[in-house]
Order: C-alpha cells, then structure tokens, then sequence
C-alpha cells in the first residue's frame, strides 16, 4: 500500500546503519491502527507538527539525506485522510520516530 511504503522509505532513509525498523498493527472493530517505528535520529519538537506541510523538509545537511523533495508525507496523510483514516507521529530526536495511522477495515 502506497501510504505505508512512503513511511517505511523514510523509516530507512533516516535510521542510520544497525537501527531497527518496526512495522505493527493492533486491530479494533471498524479499523486497524498502524505502526512504523524506528529507531533513527528523530525529529525534534518544534519541527513535528510541520513535517505535514507541503515542501517542508527539515534541513538539507547530509545527516537527514534530503533526497526527497518535501512531499512524501503530504501525500501519505492525504491519502489516509481521503480514505478516512488519520496519521499522527511522534519522535524524541537521538531516539527514533513512530507514525500511527488508521485505515478502515
Ligand atoms: P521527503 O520526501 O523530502 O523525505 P517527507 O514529506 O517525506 O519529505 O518528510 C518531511 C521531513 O520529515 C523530511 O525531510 C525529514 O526530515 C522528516 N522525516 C520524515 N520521516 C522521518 C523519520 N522516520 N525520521 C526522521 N525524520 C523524518
């Protein structure tokens, strides 16, 4: 599925060399609620809820790899929400990130 290769791209794009990549679901009634999580470097408070935004990447040093162009994630979060599903992230830098989001069974 589209959504969940983009995420699990960017899980490996920014886990440096022996992290671990995490992917789980927990099922409830009307949906499944996924998980990707990794143990990469992060990203720190102030960037978390802009990562969403069109064309916003964090910075471009050779540590976050910008290969992307700052879409990736635009994309991802309009096609869950368009199939009524909702993502959200959180991360501690240094430690790893973990995207949640929901898809409808
Ligand atoms: P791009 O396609 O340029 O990677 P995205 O929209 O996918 O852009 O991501 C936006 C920014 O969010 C990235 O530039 C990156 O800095 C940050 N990011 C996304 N996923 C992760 C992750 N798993 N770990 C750390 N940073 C991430």
């Amino acid at each position: 599925m589209r959504s969940s290769i983009n995420l699990l791209n960017n899980a490996i794009k920014f886990t440096p060399q022996g992290g671990n990549i995490e992917i789980s679901s927990v099922e409830f009634d009307d949906f499944l609620e996924m998980r990707i999580k990794d143990t990469g470097i992060g990203i720190a408070p102030d960037h978390l809820d802009k990562i969403f935004d069109k064309f916003y990447q964090i910075d471009s040093t050779s540590t976050r790899k910008a290969g992307g162009g700052g879409l990736g994630l635009v994309i991802t979060r309009s096609i869950i929400e368009g199939q009524g599903g909702t993502i959200r992230v959180e991360s501690t830098p240094d430690f790893g990130t973990t995207f949640i989001f929901t898809l409808g069974k």
